[in-house]
């Protein structure tokens, strides 16, 4: 089921004599392709759970439109949508075992919607089989684990057969292990089901991961749509450059002049597109290339082992934040007594950025 949101705006009044009323979404315009799973990325307060719940139904848009296929469904009741919907917190029925708990969003539906017992049987173990939990069934919620207690919540989600599958941060309350486990299993019953599914997070990291598409936003606004792959190599601003990418992209002042990028007083790149005058530089963390002659030359700090590749710690005046770290092949001679390091650099790990606007600048370095 193919869903689209069209200018959606949702302001919530202030709350109080002096509160300012927020737009928790701002003119969001939006096509999710049918089967695809989106995954909905943006700092904390940034909008996402607003865009769910108005997708859900759980809100109303205060204007825009929100379509189903070519159904406009802004002013449909949540239970009419065909939703299935998965918080951080499991919420499930503690008095209830698995099985009465997959169960439960089947048992009060009424009129031709109404299953028979054994319908009822057949879906519920259908999708416990699906997430994996079906020789769990008897236990209550108080016997699994956190990761399985998430898996019920997904199955009971999906036991209804909804048309779009809502997720809201749901790996958050695991650990690191299981989340990365539980982030492989929603891929797989995503392909599994084909259901057009939106996946809200605010770690870019499991974002990029799982999704065909990530939606990345900031203040109620869309910044950037695309592939993570292409999103991550293609940032449309600072704001993209900076929230994707572990470790974080390194951003230092620069200038154009004469077709040279300048960091500090050395020339680092040559570059065309783009008028002369001062810019901010996003650097990939392997877009470093240590090397005698190269181009950058930096402060040595540090160096940290990370396997198969080693992470350059190092300082750099031009640099916005302390440390830069660069991400390099563990095979590299670096002298780790000395006391600086020069970079080449990848032009391709290199971005330009205006400096006002932020927005990524049309530059084509070489
Ligand atoms: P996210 O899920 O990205 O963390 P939310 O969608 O929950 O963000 O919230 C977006 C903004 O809207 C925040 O500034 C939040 O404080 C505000 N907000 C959310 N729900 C309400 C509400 N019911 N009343 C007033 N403000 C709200
Ligand atoms: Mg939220």
């Amino acid at each position: 089921m193919k869903v689209v949101l069209q200018n959606v705006l949702k302001v919530f009044p202030g709350r109080g004599k002096a509160g300012k009323e927020v737009k928790a979404v701002n003119d969001f315009s939006f096509e999710i392709p049918d089967g695809e799973l989106i995954g909905l990325l943006g700092p904390s307060g940034c909008g996402k759970s607003t865009v769910l719940n108005l997708i859900a139904g759980l809100l109303r848009p205060t204007s825009g439109r929100i379509l189903f296929g070519e159904d406009d469904v802004t002013k449909l009741p949540p239970e009419h949508r065909g939703i299935g919907l998965v918080f951080q917190s499991y919420a499930l029925y503690p008095h209830l075992t698995v099985y009465q708990n997959i169960l439960f969003p089947l048992e009060n539906r009424k009129g031709k919607d109404k299953l028979t017992k054994e319908e009822m049987k057949e879906r519920a173990c259908k999708v416990a089989k699906l997430v994996q939990i079906d020789t769990l069934l008897d236990r209550r919620p108080s016997e699994l684990s956190g990761g399985q207690q998430q898996r019920v919540a997904i199955a009971r989600a999906l036991v209804k057969m909804p048309r779009v599958l809502l997720l809201d941060e749901p790996l958050s309350n695991l650990d690191a292990r299981l989340r990365l486990q539980t982030r492989e299993e929603i891929r797989r019953i995503q392909r599994e089901t084909g259901i057009t599914t939106v996946f809200v997070t605010h770690d870019q990291e499991e974002a990029m991961s799982i999704s065909d598409r990530i939606v990345v936003m900031k203040d109620g606004k869309i910044q950037q749509v695309g592939r993570p792959q292409e999103v991550y190599d293609n940032p449309a601003n600072l704001f993209v450059a900076k929230f994707l990418g572990t470790p974080p992209i390194t951003v230092l002042d620069g200038e154009v002049r004469n077709g040279t990028l300048y960091i500090g007083d050395q020339g680092v790149l040559p570059v065309g597109g783009v008028a002369d005058g001062s810019v901010f530089v996003g650097v990939r963390p392997e877009g470093f290339v240590p090397c005698k002659d190269g181009g950058l030359t930096c402060r040595l700090k540090g160096v940290e082992v990370m396997g198969r590749d080693i992470s350059i710690l190092a300082e750099h005046t031009a640099s916005h934040t302390p440390v830069i770290r660069t991400i390099v092949s563990a095979d590299v001679g670096l002298d780790i007594r000395s006391e600086t390091v020069s970079f080449a650099l990848k032009p391709h790990k290199v971005f330009l950025f205006d400096r006002q606007s932020e927005v990524r600048l049309p530059a084509d370095l070489k």
